[in-house]
């Protein structure tokens, strides 16, 4: 997933991200090695499966897809691989489910099971037992969703952008895939899948699995997902969705209006899958598509096997965002490939991918531009280092610190990860560090690991087969301490010691630096512009700069989540049309909610935000409104 600056409101106020480095913990750096040190674990403290007990190997969906109920409604059949000799009881996580019944067999003669469904936990949801007489091959759960599942968005016609057909997708991780099909919902377990499903004929449905560029759309689609993947890269949309290619195994699916735009952003995606092919091995899925979503889709990006899931908000004509595309195309690798144990150890998944995003964007694009994207990055880390989540500032999180596994979202595990991969790079030497990654992958591949299993596969890897370059003690250090280490690596950008230069001149004389610098600008200067900019400007201060660079109304939503801010903070009510027209077309949480945040610290601009967030709810992903709702609840500070 691609999230970044994504939970700051669990995280405490967010902060003008300045230059300052978080300071490293030197009392901790002798702790121990990761704690509790055992093999892959056999539970998972977000789930109820038992997968120690029995396992599903393959999962099988006939589902009907229906638009007006906003419901999936059918059946999910489970292939059972019985590991415990005498057990006859199989635990499935569920959330927000109607199960209608469920039945025990061989696939051809079913005899009917019990089914208890608990209480529901606001968290992991309702664990389901189906007990069966005796030990059976599959079971199959009759089941239709919640019209509220929180894995699902139902978008009517006007909230897509051709207005005509309605459209739905899911985001299963972390954990809701539960809540729309009943399952082991845990990175423990591996299965393949098939999927039928019906819909109204002027839907394309697609899935995570052998999606046909020539599919004819006739409301009756078949899926087959050969590759075992854990229940969080189950995946499903469908909508008024058109394919453009790419390369022979690469393309997008979009809405009609969208599918060129977002052909010619991606059109380095080849290149892409070539370079990390070079570095890292084959690419083990078959195709790669990428899905444009809505503008409504929460996140930056679901790695969903072989169909990405992407917001639209980065199709912004020059491809200054496509590490986006990077990122979860690199996660085909770490993630899809080797998977992380549990939620605590999501840095294995997150850490690892934004490394290898950095040198697919290295490669392509130059290491200027990776200098100033690892800028930005390491900015918004250390603005959300707080006394208030140290725990959650060590790589490895210690068990019980996460409640939900949704909170560890940081940029901790994003930027402090691949901050870790470049010290280990750069203290063992580039080629020795991508043979070590390679070798990781392919001894780890289609298995869930835990933190221990890294650091014992790196002990003997990286850290014996290169003596002298990295001791065990600072290796720990990323790992178990809250903070950076004192080894990281520092990151200087001289395209932003340009910008710097140009904003200092500007704020000390009202000199504004020449077009012919700022016309060469891509969105990370200008990001890096206003980022650096002192809290509050003076409204005729911004007044110049809107004059000079139309900064209010910018299309660039990445320029508009750190603009609209500094407008609210210096009481540049002039661009409150412009923030209520942001607000009610973009629905990715990372990008609306500085702006939510901002507003809410005044009296007069909660009130302004909240009439604007009435308007943009029926539009915004549950997970989006359940983070505007909180920030919308503080009081105000005046
Ligand atoms: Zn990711």
């Amino acid at each position: 997933m691609r999230t970044t600056s994504h939970v700051i409101a669990l995280l405490g106020a967010l902060v003008t991200a300045g230059a300052c480095r978080p300071s490293p913990d030197a009392a901790q750096s002798a702790a121990p090695a990761v704690e509790n040190r055992t093999v892959t674990p056999t539970r998972d403290e977000h789930s109820y499966a038992e997968p120690d007990v029995v396992a599903v190997t393959h999962l099988a969906l006939d589902l009907a897809l229906d638009f007006d109920t906003k419901t999936l409604a059918g059946t999910a059949t489970l292939d059972l691989n019985w590991k415990n000799p005498t057990a006859t009881t199989l635990v499935l996580d569920s959330r927000q489910l109607r199960i209608g019944g469920a039945e025990a067999g061989d696939g051809t003669t079913w005899t009917p099971a019990k089914v208890d469904i608990a209480e529901q936990d606001p968290v992991l949801g309702s664990k389901v037992t189906v007990t069966l007489g005796r030990q059976a091959p599959k079971v199959r759960v009759r089941y239709t969703t919640s019209p509220d599942a929180s894995g699902l968005q139902w978008l009517t016609p006007a909230m897509t952008l051709g207005k005509k057909t309605p459209f739905m997708f899911s985001q299963s991780q972390q954990i809701h895939a539960r809540s729309w099909v009943p399952l082991q919902d845990t990175t423990l377990v591996r299965f393949t899948y098939h999927a039928h499903v019906t819909s109204p004929k002027e839907a394309m449905v697609l899935m995570s699995a052998n999606n046909d560029p020539t599919a004819a759309r006739d409301g009756d689609y078949t899926f087959a997902m050969p590759q075992p993947i854990p229940s969080y890269l189950l995946a499903i949309a469908a909508g008024d969705l058109v394919f453009r290619p790419i390369t022979d195994r690469a393309g997008v699916w979009a809405e009609p209006a969208m599918a060129d735009k977002a052909a010619a952003e991606f059109s380095d995606t080849g290149r892409m899958m070539d370079t990390t092919e070079q570095l890292y091995g084959p690419y083990r899925w078959d195709r790669y598509d990428i899905l444009v979503l809505p503008p409504s889709f929460p996140y930056g990006g679901m790695e969903n096997p072989r169909l990405t899931f992407a917001t639209p908000t980065v199709v912004t004509g020059d491809k200054s965002l496509v590490s986006l595309i990077a990122h979860e195309l690199a996660h085909s690798w770490s993630g899809n490939l080797v998977t992380f144990a549990t939620a605590r150890d999501a840095w294995l998944n997150e850490g690892v991918t934004s490394y290898v995003e950095n040198r697919v964007i290295e490669a392509l694009y130059g290491k200027d531009r990776l200098d100033m994207e690892r800028v930005i990055a390491r900015n918004e880390l250390a603005s959300e280092f707080t006394p208030a989540n140290v725990a959650l500032q060590p790589l490895a999180i210690k068990p019980g610190v996460l409640k939900d596994p949704d909170d560890n979202l940081t940029s901790t595990i994003y930027t402090k990860g691949a901050w870790f991969m470049q010290f280990l790079e750069e203290r063992v030497g580039r080629a020795q560090f991508d043979a070590f990654l390679r070798g990781y992958f392919d001894h780890f591949a289609f298995q869930s690991i835990s933190t221990v299993q890294f650091v014992e596969y790196a002990q003997v890897h990286l850290l014996d087969a290169n003596p002298g370059k990295v001791s065990r003690a600072e290796f720990d250090a990323w790992l178990n301490d809250p903070g950076v280490p004192a080894t990281a690596p520092q990151t200087k950008s001289t395209r932003f010691d340009a910008v710097d230069a140009a904003r200092k001149t500007w704020l000390a004389t009202g000199t504004l630096a020449s077009p012919a610098l700022t016309k060469e600008w891509s969105t990370h200067e200008w990001v890096h512009f206003v980022e650096g900019m002192p809290p509050t400007l003076s409204p005729a201060q911004l007044k110049a700069l809107d004059g000079a660079y139309a900064l209010t109304g910018t299309a660039n939503a990445e320029i508009a989540q750190r603009w609209y801010p500094l407008t609210i903070r210096s009481g540049y009510t002039a661009a409150r049309p412009a923030i209520a027209d942001f607000l009610s077309r973009i629905g990715r949480r990372k990008l609306v909610m500085p702006t939510y945040r901002a507003l809410a610290q005044t009296a007069d601009g909660l009130r302004f935000a909240r009439e604007v967030f009435a308007k943009a709810r029926p539009g915004l992903h549950p997970i989006t409104i359940g983070s505007v709702e909180t920030a919308l609840a503080a009081k105000p500070a005046s």
